[in-house]
C-alpha cells in the first residue's frame, strides 16, 4: 500500500536513528565466523572421541531452576540474571545463565540416567548481566560437557584429559594451564565453613562491603575476593583441603594419579572454588596468562547433589563449560604469533641505546628471527604499547644501563615469566632455543 501523496509531503522526513545491537551482546561477522567453525568442528570431534552426545535443552527456564541450583547467595543469581515475568501466566523466567542446571532438570525430567549413565554435550549462548569488557559479554557462549550418573574420579581426570586434547588439536597447549582442588563434601564444607566465618569474624575490620554481607550467606566466596586490602587475611584463612574426610581425600589422591598417569601437568591450588553452590569434591580450572584478568577460559567440577537438589534421585555428575569468545580471543592471538608477528620487538630509549639496539636485532635476524626495532622515538610505555600491538613474543629493552653494561633485557610478552637481563652476545642463544620450544 502507498501513502497518500500529500501526506508524504506534509511530514518533513526524519533520518532514523542506527539501531546498535544491546550492550554486551556481539555480532559475530563473517571472517570470525570461520574461527568459530574451525573451534566447534574441533570440540565435538574431541567430545565424540570421549563418547559424548550433543543434547539441547532450552534457552529459558523457570527461574526457581536456577535459583536452587546454582545458589541463592551466588554472584550469578544475586545480580547477573536476565529474569522476566512471562506476559500471560506470569510467571518467572530466566535466561540461562549456565547449562548445567537445565541439563539435570531434562535428565531428570527424561529419566535419562534410568538404564545407563550419560555422557553429553551441548553448546550455545549464555546470559550474564555484567559488566561488559574484553572477554566479559552479556550473552556470550560455552561448550557445556557433562558425564552423569559416574562417580569419578575417573571420569573426572577423563574430562581434564579431554580437554588437554582439544587445546592440542587447536595448537594453544602451551598457553593454558590447568589448576585442580577438593572443595569435600557436605559435611567437611560445613565445618570448613564454620571455621572460615570465625577467621573473618575475627579480621572483621578488613572486611569489605561485599564481604561482610556474604559473611553469614556464603563465606566461601568472600576467599574470591579482588580487593587487595583483604589478599593476606584472605592467605591465612583456613583450607578446606587440609580438613578432606578419608573418602574425599582418596577421590583426590586418585584424581592427581590418574593425571599424572595420562601426562597431564595440572597445579593444585587450594584457593580455588567456583562461583556456583553445586560444586563438591573436584574443581578444575583451566587459565591462561594471555587474556589479562578474563584468564579462566574453562572451569568445571563435580555435582554430587545436585540432582537431588532439583527433586531429582542422587545422582553423583561431573561437568565443565568451555567460554567460547575466550578461546576465540586465544586463537586470534596465538594465529596472529604464528603469522606475520615477529619473535622479538626491540624498545630504546636513553643515550648510546639505539646502536646496541641496532646491532641487536642484526644479530637475530643472521639467526632467522624476525625483529622490529621501535622507529621514530617515544617513551618506554609507548614503546612497549607498540611491541605489544606487533603480536612478537619478546620484548628487548635496552636502556641506558643496559647500554652501559652491553646487555639486552628480555620480557615475554605471550606467556609468564619475569624480565631477565642477559649479554647482548648472548641474545640469540637466549632467545632462538625457547622460540624453537614453542614449536612455532
Ligand atoms: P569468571 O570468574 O571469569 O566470571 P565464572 O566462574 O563466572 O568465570 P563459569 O560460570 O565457570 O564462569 O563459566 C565457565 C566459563 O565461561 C568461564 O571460564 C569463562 O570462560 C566463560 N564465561 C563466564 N562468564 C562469561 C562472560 N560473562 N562472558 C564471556 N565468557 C564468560
Ligand atoms: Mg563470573
Amino acid at each position: 500500500m502507498t501513502a497518500p501523496a500529500d501526506s508524504a509531503a506534509a511530514q518533513p522526513r526524519v533520518k532514523a536513528s542506527p539501531l546498535q545491537a544491546v550492550r554486551g551482546m556481539n555480532d559475530v561477522l563473517p571472517d570470525e565466523a570461520a574461527l568459530w567453525l574451525d573451534l566447534e568442528d574441533a570440540a565435538r570431534r574431541v567430545f565424540s572421541l570421549y563418547g559424548y552426545r550433543n543434547l539441547r535443552v532450552p534457552i529459558v527456564e523457570p527461574t526457581p531452576l536456577y535459583v536452587r541450583g546454582i545458589g541463592e547467595h551466588t554472584d550469578v543469581v544475586e545480580k547477573e540474571m536476565y529474569t522476566f515475568e512471562d506476559r500471560l501466566s506470569g510467571e518467572s523466567l530466566t535466561m540461562r545463565p549456565e547449562a548445567t542446571a537445565g541439563i539435570v532438570r531434562a535428565a531428570i525430567e527424561h529419566n535419562l540416567c534410568y538404564e545407563r549413565p550419560q555422557r553429553v554435550w551441548l553448546a550455545g549462548p549464555m546470559f550474564r548481566h555484567e559488566r561488559p569488557q574484553k572477554g566479559r559479554y552479556r550473552q556470550f557462549h560455552q561448550f557445556d560437557v557433562e558425564a552423569l550418573g559416574f562417580p569419578g574420579p575417573d571420569v573426572d581426570a577423563e574430562q581434564m584429559v579431554m580437554l588437554a586434547r582439544l587445546w592440542r588439536e587447536l595448537g594453544l597447549a602451551d598457553g593454558i594451564a590447568l589448576q585442580v582442588n577438593s572443595i569435600g563434601d557436605a559435611p567437611e564444607r560445613r565445618a570448613h565453613r564454620a571455621a572460615l566465618v570465625e577467621h573473618f569474624e575475627r579480621h572483621e575490620g578488613l572486611l569489605d562491603a561485599d564481604a561482610k554481607r556474604r559473611l553469614h550467606a556464603n563465606p566461601l566466596r568472600i576467599l574470591d575476593s579482588k580487593t587487595p586490602a583483604m589478599q593476606a587475611m584472605i592467605a591465612e584463612a583456613p583450607r578446606l583441603l587440609d580438613g578432606l574426610g578419608n573418602e574425599s581425600r582418596a577421590h583426590f589422591d586418585r584424581l592427581r594419579q590418574l593425571l599424572s598417569d595420562a601426562g597431564i601437568a595440572f597445579e593444585v591450588n587450594p584457593r580455588l572454588v567456583r562461583g556456583l553452590d553445586y560444586y563438591n569434591r573436584t574443581v578444575f580450572e583451566w587459565v591462561t596468562s594471555r587474556l589479562g584478568a578474563q584468564g579462566t577460559v574453562a572451569g568445571g567440577g563435580r555435582y554430587d547433589g545436585l540432582f537431588e537438589a532439583l527433586g531429582g534421585k542422587p545422582t553423583p555428575a561431573c561437568g565443565f563449560a568451555i567460554g567460547i569468545e575466550r578461546m576465540i580471543l586465544l586463537l586470534q592471538d596465538a594465529k596472529r604469533a604464528a603469522g606475520d608477528a615477529p619473535v622479538a620487538f626491540v624498545v630504546h630509549a636513553g643515550d648510546g641505546t639505539e646502536a646496541l639496539a641496532v646491532r641487536v636485532a642484526e644479530s637475530l635476524r643472521d639467526a632467522g628471527c624476525a625483529t622490529v626495532v621501535n622507529a621514530g622515538g617515544g617513551s618506554f610505555k609507548s614503546q612497549m604499547k607498540r611491541a605489544d600491538a606487533s603480536g612478537a613474543r619478546y620484548a628487548l629493552i635496552v636502556g641506558e644501563d643496559e647500554a652501559r653494561d652491553g646487555t639486552v633485557s628480555i620480557k615475554p610478552l605471550r606467556e609468564p615469566g619475569e624480565q631477565r637481563a642477559v649479554a647482548a652476545g648472548g641474545i640469540v642463544n637466549a632467545l632462538v632455543p625457547a622460540q624453537a620450544r614453542a614449536g612455532r
